[in-house]
């Protein structure tokens, strides 16, 4: 059997997407600069899904850009809203510990560039609680951005409340929501979100395809010079066929989030029930405030980088973390921020299944996985010093 159980990594793309974009890939190869109508045509579809994206999060068609991805639109959020910030004299942002490394790398940088950075610990439940932002404001902290939801341990985070803190106070508010487009519902209105990322290849569009939503009246600078493109804020030829798919996929997303919710938290919690029965295990995060699909163990004695190679050998696709960190021999970042200890880290698994999974895909997930992680703990050194009584059991 092939079960593919790392949706939080990349998705398939489904035939929605699939037809959405074919069209530009073959006889509406227009450019969509171009005054002919084989341009337009292109412009237009690109008009259309800007729309179909802005209703989908509740926005305007205007505060929408389309970028390569969710990396680019983190990274133009951040560094839109420093300089937004340091023309004020304000150079202080605020974010978390656990972020996706687009976010984490790009304020390093600003941090090198002179802005001051507070990355924020979330608590062992996995969550960044609005009070923990409040205490870490200044006078002159400028952007605070925190995750709607966490792509290795899925919490996601009360974004509302943290966007009526920001709001109060004028201070701009970002949110990679990667994880969370078409996963969840999205109201930038409501959730009072200054600007917010997402990616295509996350809900079944293609690769290389994202937005930014960006408040009217906010500042955005351009990554990438060249044309006029995206009201001048995103240059070079737009990527029609992607951009097409990738409303497609959020839209139908969107359309069957409440059902595909629903059978993919049962997948997961089939999954969790049957997992967490094996000794010396751990789910990591709070299961109360959570993405439908995603859950992440640890496992005692156990070497998660072994365990995804006898997983792969059964026909498992999964994670141990997230898939840039996959081959590094550091435990996750995400693991450590909420007090995972080091060694218990090592030996963490992501499974993130959809709703193109099935319980029969989650059945044999429960046959393999228990004797994978038998057969990896039997050939541990770690794990005979734990049965043996030399070293102390910590979950
Ligand atoms: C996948 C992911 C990204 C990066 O998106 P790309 O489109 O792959 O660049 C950013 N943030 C989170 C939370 C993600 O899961």
């Amino acid at each position: 059997m092939f079960v593919y159980a790392d949706n939080a990594a990349t998705t398939r793309v489904s035939r929605t997407a699939l037809d959405a974009m074919m069209p530009f890939l073959t006889e509406q190869y227009g450019n969509p600069s171009s005054l002919y109508g084989l341009g337009r045509n292109a412009a237009e579809a690109i008009d259309r899904a800007r729309k179909t994206v802005a209703d989908c999060l509740h926005a305007n068609p205007r505060e929408i850009i389309f970028t390569s991805g969710g990396s680019e639109a983190d990274n133009q959020a951040l560094r839109s809203a420093a300089l937004i910030g340091a023309r004020k004299g304000k150079r202080h942002l605020i974010s978390t510990q656990f972020e996706h490394h687009a976010i984490l790398h790009t304020l390093k940088k600003l941090e090198q560039e002179g802005f001051e950075v507070t990355l924020l610990a979330p608590h062992s439940d996995g969550i960044i609680y609005a009070e923990d932002v409040e205490k870490a404001l200044r006078e002159d902290t400028c952007l605070v951005s925190v995750m709607f939801a966490n792509n290795e341990i899925g919490t996601v985070q009360p974004v509302k409340e943290i966007g009526a803190l920001c709001r109060e106070r004028g201070i701009l508010f970002h949110t990679d929501a990667v994880q969370a487009a078409g996963h969840m519902p999205i109201d930038v209105e409501d959730m009072q979100i200054d600007m917010l990322s997402l990616s295509g290849h996350k809900f079944h569009a293609p690769k290389g395809v994202g937005a930014l939503y960006v408040r009217k009246g906010i500042y955005l600078e351009s990554l990438i010079e060249g044309g006029g493109q995206e009201r001048g804020k995103r240059a070079g030829t737009e990527n029609v066929a992607g951009i097409a798919a990738l409303a497609a996929a959020l839209k139908e997303s969107c359309l069957h989030m409440e059902e595909d919710a629903k059978k993919t938290a049962a997948m997961r919690d089939r999954l969790i029930e049957g997992l967490s029965r094996i000794p010396h295990s751990c789910i990591n995060g709070s299961l109360a405030h959570h993405v439908p699909g995603t859950v992440n163990l640890c496992f005692e004695g156990v070497d998660g980088v072994a365990l995804l190679m006898l997983l792969d050998r059964e026909g498992i696709c999964a994670s141990s973390g997230s898939a840039c960190n996959s081959g590094s021999a550091d435990p996750s970042h995400v693991l450590l921020s909420i007090g995972v200890p080091y060694e218990v880290a090592h030996g963490s698994l992501r499974l993130s299944v959809g709703e193109y999974n099935t319980m029969e895909e989650i059945d044999y997930l429960l046959e393999v996985i228990p004797r994978a992680v038998a057969a990896v703990r039997d050939m541990s050194p770690v794990w005979a010093e734990l049965l043996s009584g030399k070293r102390r059991h910590l979950i």
